[in-house]
């Protein structure tokens, strides 16, 4: 049935697609890798002609207009457009972050490149912008694997060094249970909370270790509190039957419900659509943290890129066609940096998916790598100390941020000297220093939004940006030649 549905829906798409051309865009990376703020950016940039000189449709003035139309899919949550860029450019706040999925439709007319087809008509395409949490492709490699497995699995990572003080509570509450005995809500209902907070604090900014499935523990979008949620990893002795209402019959049941209610449709009705897709990342946040962190994202990184080409013999593979044939990495927040080193951050994150790459084999489908910054909210300048010049950036730190003893009050414009990332990616995964005098290579102070400019007709200056048009031209340059 499965299969079934897929084709159906991929020739809706197609055939949709014959009268008017559309693109499905998916847009996905961790909690606050920066989903949100791209995808506002990216549409106001478009919508009132921003400054993307290496767009080229944008940057030849081929573009008509390009506008907001109604979605495709009406039992999807509409993407809240107005309602971010509000936040960012009347009180120059970051909008709220990506909880669930969203959808939002923007249609680009344009002319043709070629001379014949611009004779002959105008373009159009739909961009159908699929915003979803990085977290839910995590429970991909769930779909097949046992409750057992996922159990032992789980467990051995909550005892790591690097894990066990967090999940303490987790691991007392579930090694004091007697899985025989009949399980009652109460105790199901803390199991699922206390293994849920310790998958959280693992994302805290400190310790910035990469998320672990179940994906909707995190990110439960409109499930929070139903049963397929209510589960829990347990200590099951290999081989065991357990009785009917035990706890240990019981998770394992509500296991099987999360495959079958929560993870198989998302990827049939959602993932299985996409035709372009771009992974958002936070590595200059894991950078900081050390080593660990930076390992960890590594192999978050490669568990995210294998659900897009999955083998032909997992469930996913026996359906997906092979429809995404571009990818493409972007480490956001490259505006903390100055110039100087965004090309460092490019290297480091190549080099973090390259086996990824490698390995999940992207015959078919082009890569690229970016870094970038979907809105810029610092600017560039020098400052001279005692002789010497030293590039800093200029922004205004949110409210609260600290750097070195001092704390900003959210009004004042500051120079910041950013520091420099290595020149060896290597050495970000090396532990050179014990972890406790380390010193994180980016002084790391949050900026607000920037205050955009009027120009003398009274018209707003669009988000600026840093590279938002390389990520443009790769993800549908080649759909408006
Ligand atoms: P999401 O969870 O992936 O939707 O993440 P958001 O788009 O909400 O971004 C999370 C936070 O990262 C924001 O609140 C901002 O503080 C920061 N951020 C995201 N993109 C940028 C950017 O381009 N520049 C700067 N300076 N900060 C950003």
């Amino acid at each position: 049935a499965d299969e079934a549905r897929i084709v159906f829906d991929n020739l809706t798409d197609r055939g949709a697609g014959l009268f008017h051309p559309n693109l499905r865009l998916g847009v996905a990376g961790l909690s606050r890798a920066g989903k949100t703020v791209f995808i506002t950016s990216l549409v106001h940039n478009l919508v009132h002609g921003g400054r993307l000189p290496l767009f080229e449709a944008q940057a030849s003035g081929r573009i008509r207009r390009a506008f907001l139309e109604e979605q495709p899919d009406d039992a999807v949550p509409r993407f809240q457009y107005e309602e971010h860029l509000r936040a960012v450019l009347t009180d120059r706040l970051w909008p709220q972050s990506t909880r669930a999925i969203s959808e939002l439709r923007l249609t680009i007319e344009f002319e043709s490149a070629s001379g014949w087809s611009r004779f002959f008509s105008a373009g159009k395409l739909s961009v159908d912008i699929v915003d979803y949490p990085g977290e839910w492709l995590l429970d991909l490699p769930l779909i097949d694997k046992s409750f057992e497995d996922f159990s032992r699995e789980s467990l051995e990572r909550a005892r790591l060094p690097s894990r066990a003080a967090i999940a303490r509570p987790f691991l007392d509450l579930v090694e004091g249970l007697d899985l025989h005995a009949p399980a009652d809500e109460p105790t199901s209902l803390r199991l699922a909370s206390t293994f849920a907070d310790y998958l959280r604090a693992c994302r805290a900014d400190r310790t910035a270790l990469s998320t672990l499935p179940p994906g909707r523990f995190l990110m439960p979008g409109d499930l929070e509190g139903s049963p397929a949620l209510t589960f829990a990893p347990l200590p099951l002795e290999a081989g065991t039957l357990y009785e009917k209402g035990s706890f240990g019959a019981l998770h394992a049941r509500r296991y099987e419900a999360y495959k079958t209610v929560v993870v198989k449709p998302f990827f049939r009705e959602h993932f299985a659509r996409l035709d372009r897709q771009i992974l958002l990342i936070d590595a200059l946040q894991a950078i900081n943290a050390g080593p660990e962190a930076v390992r960890d994202l590594e192999l978050a990184l490669s568990d995210i890129l294998s659900c897009f080409r999955p083998g032909r013999s997992s469930w996913l593979g026996s359906f997906l066609t092979r429809r995404i044939d571009r990818i493409l990495v972007a480490a956001t927040k490259a505006d903390h940096l100055h110039r100087g080193d965004h090309q460092k951050l490019e290297n480091i994150v190549r080099r973090l998916v390259q086996d990824a790459m490698t390995r999940a084999n992207f015959s078919g489908a082009q890569t690229d790598v970016i870094a970038m910054a979907a809105i810029r909210a610092t600017r560039e300048a020098s400052v001279s100390d005692r002789g010497e010049t030293l590039p800093v950036i200029v922004g205004t730190p949110i409210h609260g941020e600290e750097i070195g003893g001092e704390r900003f009050d959210g009004d004042t414009e500051t120079a910041i000297f950013p520091g420099d990332l290595p020149d060896d990616p290597g050495r970000l995964l090396r532990d050179s220093q014990p972890a406790a005098n380390r010193q994180p290579p980016v002084s790391f102070v949050r900026f607000r939004p920037p205050r955009l400019e009027r120009t003398e007709d009274g018209l707003l200056l669009s988000l600026p940006h840093i590279r938002l048009d390389r990520a443009l031209q790769f993800l549908i340059g080649d759909r408006l030649a």
